[in-house]
């Protein structure tokens, strides 16, 4: 290509920045002194108005499942993204309790997040906690763990032009006294390394002279609370672990190691297949592993954790180590958010089909730290009547019900699962179906009380997500991409009309596709359920709990490390140096 000429250069410069004719005006007034004039952000027009070229500040909280896969998949130059969370890396969960016992290495699961991120959109870091957020003038107040300036102040504001919470949860303790200061939560790297080497620690008192038999096995005993997914990978971990490796190394351990599962509910894995928790429950039995159903924590000291039975009766165990793994609560800044915006008494932010915080302008949440308040159709049913009756006569025709079908089955992804739960095909069926109970099944056209009859039982299958890393990693991608689409979208809107406005919304709502849950059980054999219910049990679900796992990695770097970290431990075992 021709290069150009320095008049061309001269006039392009004027045309793409008008206002340097000022500075040359100016300059040529004040007699030739040079005027240094920058714009950092953006142009002005002739008359002086700022013009929309500044990008758009993302301020993106976390950097979690939901946080990271956001940064992986937003590739619009248009905004500027900072990222503000107090660590610095995106942690591959599902392999934290492979941490605890040194089956994969710590640095094997998590990812710079200054790695994750599309080449074309600017991006920076801030490592610290935002500790309030402000939606009125669109800032939030952070601090950092270290002094930000000599005069070591912490405490700094960011703005905004469009936030992003993903802050997930922390561990519950349901105010338990005692839980806070003596039980171990899995929930960060840095947990698991300590429960790591609390592992190795207890080994190592437990070997030390000068202890009775009653003292070395209270340090042996491992206890686990919560028979969720986590609490029970861990105790099959600890368990792989004591019986593959440490036995060998500390043999007059042997037989005082005793790990205990204590849960509250009758059955551990509740939230798997029936045939799953059975499984289960079994395998822990003839494992050694003393499952205690229908026990409820009530207190914990530094030697002994006491439990009440749903009949009434008090037990008091001696512990070397306690496992909390029960489920999750609010962080405070949430807590204070939800509170500034009337969601007070929730226990999540509560979040449109948009994953838009209610009654918030320019604010998502996505991920463990937010639900989404899925719209009802009864509550939008006479809306729903009247959009769809076009030419105002009362009477649906069946043409006219056909032309918002689609869009009700997309504002309302209910009414899907509802036909799927009851073998229907579409819509018409139900419809049909009502019909024929109204004993009205000759007539062609519907009114509003046979389309409410006709959908009232869709609302039965509104279900809360789980907090799953599955759900975050899917909502944050699905923003991303409505943050890519954001100015195509609002010219020609691709969502299903709005039923009760003008127009059609701009998106589609978040769909969650769920992709199956596994729970290793230890021994190589891991429990998979999978979409439609098909469950598989075994050695052969371990490989694909393998495959599935190594896929999933954020980079290639971590799937190096993990799949090494597991053929080390083929080989050679785990590691039981205390570092
Ligand atoms: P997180 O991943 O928890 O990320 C939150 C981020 O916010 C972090 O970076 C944190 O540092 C940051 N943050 C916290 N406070 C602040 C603040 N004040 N300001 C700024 N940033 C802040 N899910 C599955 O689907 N499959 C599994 O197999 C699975 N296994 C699991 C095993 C374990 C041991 C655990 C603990 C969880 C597991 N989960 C699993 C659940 C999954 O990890 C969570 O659902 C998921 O992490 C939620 O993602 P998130 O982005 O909302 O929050
Ligand atoms: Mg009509």
């Amino acid at each position: 290509m021709r290069p150009f000429t320095f008049f061309e250069r001269f006039y392009k410069a004027f045309h793409d920045y008008p206002s340097l004719s000022k500075i040359l005006v100016v300059s040529t007034i004040s007699g030739g002194g040079l005027i240094v004039y920058s714009e950092a952000n953006g142009s002005y027009s002739n008359n002086g108005v700022e013009t929309e070229t500044r990008k758009k500040k993302v301020v993106l909280l976390g950097t979690g499942w939901a946080g990271a896969s956001f940064l992986k998949t937003l590739n619009n130059s248009s905004y500027e993204v900072q990222v503000i969370s107090p660590r610095n890396y995106f942690a591959f969960t599902p392999l934290l309790p492979s941490v605890t016992c040194g089956t994969v290495e710590a640095r094997s699961v998590v990812e710079p997040i200054r790695n994750i991120g599309r080449k074309n959109v600017e991006m920076s870091f801030l490592e610290a906690e935002c500790v309030r957020i402000d939606p009125r003038s669109k800032k939030v107040y952070c601090r950092s763990k270290q002094g930000v300036n000599s005069s070591g102040k912490r405490e700094f504001d960011v703005d905004y032009d469009y936030l992003v919470i993903a802050t997930g949860a922390q561990s519950n303790t349901f105010n338990i006294p005692g839980v806070e200061e003596n039980c171990h939560f899995l929930k960060e790297v840095e947990d698991a390394q300590r429960i790591r080497s609390t592992v190795i620690d207890s080994f190592e008192k437990a070997s030390l002279p000068g202890l009775n038999q009653e003292e070395r096995k209270r340090m042996l005993h491992f206890v686990v609370v919560g028979g969720g997914p986590t609490g029970v990978e861990f105790a099959s971990e600890l368990h792989d672990f004591v019986n593959e490796d440490l036995v060998k190394l500390y043999p007059k351990a042997k037989n005082l190691v005793q790990i205990t599962l204590l849960e509250a509910a009758d059955h551990i894995l509740t939230m798997f297949d029936k045939r799953i928790t059975e499984f289960a429950e079994e395998k822990f039995s003839r494992d050694g592993i003393d499952v205690k159903l229908g026990s409820m924590v009530v207190k914990v000291n530094d030697k002994e954790i006491s439990a009440k039975t749903k009949g009434g009766e008090f037990s008091t165990i001696p512990y070397g180590m306690i496992v909390w793994s029960t489920g999750i609560g609010t962080r405070p800044v949430i807590k204070d958010f939800m509170k500034q915006i009337g969601q007070g008494n929730r226990r999540a932010l509560a979040t449109d089909e948009w994953l838009r915080v209610e009654g918030c302008d320019n604010i998502y949440a996505l991920g463990d730290c937010a639900t989404i308040n899925q719209r009802k159709v009864m509550e939008d049913i006479a809306a729903i009547f009247k959009k769809a009756d076009k030419e105002n006569s009362g009477t649906l025709t069946m043409k006219e019900f056909h032309e918002v079908m689609s869009d009700i089955c997309d504002r309302y992804p209910q009414v899907d699962l509802y036909l799927k739960s009851k073998g229907m095909h579409g819509i018409t069926d139900l419809l049909k179906q009502a019909q024929a109970d109204n004993g009205s099944n000759k007539s062609v056209e519907l009114d509003i009380e046979e389309l409410k009859s006709a959908l009232c039982q869709v609302d039965s299958q509104v279900k809360l997500l789980p907090a799953t890393g599955q759900v975050a990693a899917q909502q944050g991608t699905y923003l991303a991409k409505c943050f890519d689409r954001m100015e195509v979208c609002e010219k020609n809107p691709e969502g299903p009309i709005r039923i009760r406005g003008e127009g059609r919304h701009r998106f589609r709502p978040f769909r969650y596709r769920h992709l199956g849950q596994f729970a290793p059980l230890g021994g190589e054999q891991t429990a998979a359920q999978l979409p439609g219910d098909w469950v598989s049990i075994g050695h052969s679900s371990q490989w694909l709990w393998y495959s599935v796992y190594a896929s999933k990695q954020v980079s290639w770097r971590t799937r190096v490390l993990v799949v090494s970290d597991w053929m080390r431990r083929f080989i050679f075992g785990r590691d039981s140096s205390r570092i």
